[in-house]
């Protein structure tokens, strides 16, 4: 890599909380032929580069669709990477002229928000679900552009988790710069501050995953959310009132120093806030967890497809291939991500949740049930007591 290109990389990792746009379009990769894969992936600078640098001597063609900057994942869990984004790219390209075949691979975690169905109808392409993650490419076009279990389960392997650690804090610890015309010798400590919570929250992040796995729970831990009530910021508020009635009292502190630990204190809570299990497709966003659903499935609908077990990043489904029938051996592992919903052929799976109120599929393709999806439906949620409702 080029010392410009580092550097570029390396600004867009420390800035990859922000969307970072890319030109959209077909990218050769060596010299495609009209029989070599084409590939798919999105718009976020960062993303394009790290798999152009993956099929690096591959002969293939790389379509890079409109997701307005931001990541596979976050785009597609929130409705910027959808079936129209990949349909526009596959018909203003040209990419129908330069090969012969009609299968197009698609990073898996784009599953929540492209439709295998809607695509192979409105264009005649059939999708074929990549590895969860761009390294596997190689091996996964090397054998036979089969995805195996290992190459669709999400981890979250420590290179990850610092890269998120350094995300998170690098644009905290700039916000520190603020204080320097008031606070010059607070700078630094703060920025320690930002940069030691976010390592700590994300390096750390084995030694309390068991805890958050056996608990059941999405959240219940200080960290990663302010919970139902909020608690952590009402806590925050009282610290910062008692401060200032000491201060008020005579109790020989400064309104300075007042300002100083509020402010230190307020960007701690913050960066405990964070939600861990919205940054990664490995646990469910902290946002799902009042919604009580479970992933069900009507194994008389289903035909046995297998998109499910192609797409779900926690290895939930087996597909039996005699019965031609998908199981649910990993179902406590959901995280509601919804893409084997969107998926299935059949409409066979939905969420349903202890009183027996379903989130239909249709509902599912139409807002998604992640973060942004969720404000997205929000005027859906009066539906929820609804049987056969949304989200
Ligand atoms: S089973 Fe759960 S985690 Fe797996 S694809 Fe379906 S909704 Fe996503």
């Amino acid at each position: 890599m080029r010392l410009g290109d580092l550097w570029v990389n390396l600004v867009q990792t420390l800035l990859r909380v922000f969307p970072f746009p890319c030109e959209t379009g077909l990218v050769k990769i060596g010299n495609p032929g009209r029989s070599s894969p084409v590939l798919l992936t999105c718009n976020f600078r960062l993303t394009v580069e790290r798999v152009k640098r993956a099929l690096e001597g591959i002969d293939a063609y790389l379509l890079v669709a409109n997701s307005r900057g931001v990541n596979v994942w976050c785009a597609a869990t929130g409705g910027l990477l959808s079936n129209h984004d990949l349909v526009s790219v596959l018909k203003t390209s040209g990419i129908q002229d330069l090969v012969d075949h009609r299968k197009v691979i698609l990073p898996q975690l784009a599953a929540t928000g492209i439709e295998g169905r809607n695509i192979r109808e409105r264009t005649g392409w059939r999708i074929v679900w990549g590895p969860a993650h761009f390294s596997a490419l190689r091996a996964f076009l090397s054998g036979g552009q089969v995805a195996t279990p290992e190459m669709r389960r999400v981890s979250f392997e420590w290179p990850q988790r610092l890269e998120m650690a350094a995300a998170w804090a690098f644009p905290i610890s700039l916000a520190a710069l603020f204080v320097l015309p008031w606070w010059p010798s607070g700078v630094l400590p703060l920025m320690g501050l930002v940069w030691g919570l976010s390592s700590l929250i994300f390096l750390g992040f084995p030694l309390y995953e068991g805890w958050i796995r056996t608990t059941g729970k999405n959240v219940g831990f200080v960290f990663f959310d302010f919970g139902q009530y909020g608690i952590p910021l009402l806590l925050w508020v009282v610290f910062v009132l008692g401060l200032m009635a000491y201060a008020l009292l005579g109790g020989g502190i400064s309104w300075g120093f007042v300002l100083r630990w509020g402010l230190s204190s307020f960007v701690a809570l913050l960066i405990l806030g964070v939600d861990l299990m919205g940054s990664t497709p490995v646990y469910k966003s902290g946002l799902h967890e009042e919604r009580l659903l479970r992933i069900a499935l009507d194994a008389g609908l289903c035909k046995g497809a297998g998109f499910c077990e192609q797409v779900c990043p926690v290895d939930v489904f087996q597909v039996d291939d005699e019965r031609r029938v998908a199981t649910l051996p990993g179902a406590e592992r959901c995280v509601q991500c919804g893409a084997c919903i969107v998926q299935c052929p059949f409409d066979a799976l939905q969420f349903e949740n202890p009183t027996g109120d379903v989130v239909t599929p249709e509902t599912v393709r139409r807002f998604k049930l992640n973060l942004l999806g969720k404000r997205i439906a929000s005027p859906g949620k009066s539906e929820q007591g609804q049987k056969s409702a949304g989200p």
